[in-house]
């Protein structure tokens, strides 16, 4: 028997729609490229999307044609998002970081249509717009004043081709399941490969995000989303804040410390997202102009993802900036949120320490995640915080293959994804990455943790980043090198380095030895390059013991 409730797809069109009846003087702040602030509401982002959506509709833009956005986080990037998905065309955000190469095989893999950009990208456009098979016309995001001189046919102005259209515009009534926007991974083997989200996946995922046991996301908060909007849809807070009523703060291109600072200060943020690294240089950037955050800022939660969240950086935000971190996990292949390191009931009397252990967790499943954890036959092991093995997940808004297939299935017989990530998982369902399967350091038949070793080694007062990769040993198969990057103007050597870890890991995961290096390499998407450094460190050899 059917339940008999009214049949309503999820699309991305009612998001916006709601919040243009329920928060439509909602704010969007948002650092222009330009320079200056821009503020504007949702009612403008809602008017201005319908007025793309007819200009799309002009160009003759079809159902799933694939419309790739260069474009940093601003208002404009937000109506693309509502405006794109809403007409139901396919909005593929395309992360300026990756190699030219890399750009120019994804647009063409994409086939992708039009393509908007970002004054800062104009160089680029020119550069790869004769190799951009199938763009009918490049459209720079910004008005006629502005406009790039740049040698690019179809080059065309996006105020221009908005600001003459209706700001009315019906929502096609499409199937939830149909695409709305697409990312590539970034790829560190192999070509990039698309991870395609439906309307349905990706409304799922950011009513998760809203929950309690999320982000809890609330017309309260002011969130400043320094992940990217070309890195999984921003880890769906468009979306999720327009549903929430949340104030939304994007940060352009100035993602440094002081600006970040400036921002959070100037835009009363409460909620800020973004990865290890650029936490990094704000928390260098206080600690430098001996700045005090927690009188400064009204910031209460910040959500660390993408990598794991260093114990010391866990450790500033909560004693420095009176700021509650929100340990995540999750990847593209998953819209991306997997988890969420909340608190229970029963931790609400836990010592400062016992808290910082938790946060090192990266957390809870949300509901619409499975995870488990099973060795290398396959067969799931316990759950007790202690046996480690590959993370496998499912659920409705985790792919169930790349983009046209590629890579072949990614599916085993039952349905789960292997995330090719190595966890616990403990009775309260914390899961905790133990490292990815490439980079745990196999040593004497043991694992040693990377991440373990990095997290430890960058709470060192001198040592401002690490990075641990395996070196072959003839006896022990692998063994551990630290490499760091010193602060400036601070010294460290390697005797006091490893005296420092001897009290903080297992004796015999202490690192053979110890480099030092001016930087580490990383990828677009803020993570440490491991392949880079094994390559670089490959003709080291550790003295035999
Ligand atoms: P890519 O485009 O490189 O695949 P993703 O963001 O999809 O980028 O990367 C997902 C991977 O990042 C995860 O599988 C995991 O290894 C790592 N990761 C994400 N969040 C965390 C975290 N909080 N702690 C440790 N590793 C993390």
């Amino acid at each position: 028997m059917l339940g008999l409730m009214q049949d309503h797809p999820l699309l991305i069109s009612s998001v916006l729609e709601h919040a243009l009846k329920a928060h439509p003087q909602g704010q969007i702040a948002s650092r222009t490229v330009e320079g200056p602030m821009h503020h504007c509401s949702y009612a403008d982002i809602g008017r201005r999307a319908k007025q793309l959506a007819n200009a799309l509709t002009a160009l003759d833009v079809q159902p799933g044609d694939r419309i790739a956005t260069l474009a940093w986080n601003g208002y404009r990037h937000m109506e693309l998002y509502f405006g794109v998905s809403g007409m139901g065309a396919v909005l593929h955000t395309i992360n300026p970081r990756l190699f030219p190469e890399q750009i120019e095989f994804i647009a063409n893999h994409a086939e992708d249509q039009y393509l908007f950009f970002d004054l800062s990208f104009a160089a680029l456009v020119e550069q790869l717009a004769p190799r951009m098979k199938t763009v009918k016309a490049f459209i720079a995001l910004t008005d006629r004043s502005r406009m790039p001189a740049i040698e690019v046919p179809n080059l065309l102005c996006y105020e221009e081709l908005i600001e003459d259209q209706s700001d009315e515009f019906i929502w096609p009534v499409i199937d939830e399941r149909a695409a709305s926007s697409l990312c590539y991974t970034s790829g560190t083997t192999g070509n990039p490969k698309g991870v395609l989200f439906s309307h349905r996946s990706s409304i799922l995922h950011s009513l998760a995000l809203c929950t309690q046991d999320g982000f809890a996301l609330s017309s309260a908060d002011s969130a400043l989303l320094v992940v990217p909007m070309f890195h999984v849809n921003a880890w769906g807070m468009p979306y999720a804040a327009a549903m929430s009523g949340a104030r939304l703060v994007l940060p352009g291109a100035s993602l440094d410390g002081e600006s970040l600072y400036q921002l959070m200060r100037d835009e009363a943020v409460t909620l800020a997202l973004g990865v290890p690294t650029v936490w990094m240089s704000l928390q260098q950037y206080v600690e430098a102009h001996e700045l005090d955050p927690a009188v400064d800022l009204q910031l209460n939660r910040v959500v660390i993802g993408g990598a794991a969240a260093p114990r010391a950086q866990v450790e500033t935000f909560e004693n420095r900036f009176d700021a509650r971190v929100l340990h995540a996990w999750g990847m593209t292949e998953m819209s991306p949120l997997g988890t969420v390191c909340n608190l229970l009931p029963k931790h609400r009397y836990a010592t400062l320490d016992e808290r910082l252990d938790l946060q090192a967790k990266q957390g809870r499943s949300l509901f619409g995640v499975s995870m488990k954890i099973v060795d290398a036959a396959g067969a799931e092991l316990p759950r007790d915080g202690k046996a480690s093995g590959h993370l496998l997940v499912k659920g409705p808004w985790i792919a169930s293959q790349y983009y046209r297939g590629e890579g072949g299935p990614i599916l085993d017989d039952s349905g789960w994804f292997d995330t090719g990530d190595i966890a616990t998982i403990d009775p309260d369902n914390y899961m905790q990455i133990t490292d990815r399967a490439k980079d745990v350091i196999k040593s004497g038949g043991e694992w040693i943790s990377s991440i373990d070793l990095e997290n430890a080694a960058v709470s060192h007062p001198a040592v401002a980043e690490a990075a641990v990769i395996g070196i072959p040993h003839p006896k022990w198969q692998e063994r551990p090198l630290l490499i760091v990057v010193l602060k400036a103007g601070k010294i460290a050597s390697k005797e006091d380095l490893l005296g420092f870890l001897e009290s903080r890991v297992a004796k015999w995961w202490l690192p053979d030895d110890v480099a030092f290096v001016d930087a580490l390499p990383h990828t677009a998407t803020g993570k440490l390059q491991k392949m880079k450094l094994r390559e670089q460190f490959q003709d080291y050899r550790l003295a035999c013991r």
